[in-house]
């Protein structure tokens, strides 16, 4: 634990108890090179929120991981950071407010979703469409970095270089003048 005073990463613990019926350790230390004292605060393991992966594997909730994901799918659109945190803020919350420390890593994707729904329609969609197929809020984030990285159109929003793409084929003859000229 970092000492406060002095940044020195060793020291020794005076005395341990629980708070807060017995959620959280409060441990007094005591720096081994400026002998300077601090508290800590620990939650129990307990009280970490656990995500089941698709294939049933556990990995610690990192909000972190979720925010990634969102802010990927809300590249170029007028969606604040203030804003996404605050959404994250929601999504931990509610986990955190039910009696389970368990969460699965659809309901987490789900309310990714609904979220962005919200927020921004693009990023929605984005999100949406890409989610729906693979199930996971990282595996979305590799997946849209890859096709971004693909597809590069200078000088131009993301959305119109993939409408433009689109509309390529038939949208040909568009400029033509009109007839009669
Ligand atoms: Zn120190």
């Amino acid at each position: 634990m970092k000492c406060p005073y002095c940044g020195h990463q060793e020291d020794r613990v005076l005395d341990s108890r629980t708070v807060k019926d017995g959620e959280s350790i409060k441990r007094r230390r005591e720096c081994l090179r400026c002998q300077g004292r601090f508290n800590t605060f620990e939650e129990i393991e307990e009280r970490q929120l656990v995500v089941i992966k698709k294939d049933q594997s556990r990995e610690p909730f990192d909000r972190r991981k979720i925010l990634k994901g969102m802010s990927t799918a809300c590249e170029k659109r007028p969606v604040s950071t203030e804003d996404l945190e605050r959404a994250v803020d929601e999504i931990e919350m509610l986990f955190r407010s039910r009696p389970t420390r368990e969460v699965s890593s659809r309901e987490i994707g789900e309310l990714v979703i609904e979220k962005l729904r919200e927020l921004d329609q693009v990023a929605f969609v984005r999100f949406a469409s890409v989610y729906w197929e693979f199930g996971d809020v990282e595996q979305f984030r590799e997946v849209v970095n890859a096709l971004s990285g693909r597809t590069p159109r200078p000088g131009k929003a993301r959305e119109e270089g993939e409408r433009a793409k689109l509309e390529e084929p038939s949208g040909r003859g568009r400029r033509s003048p009109a007839p009669g000229a």
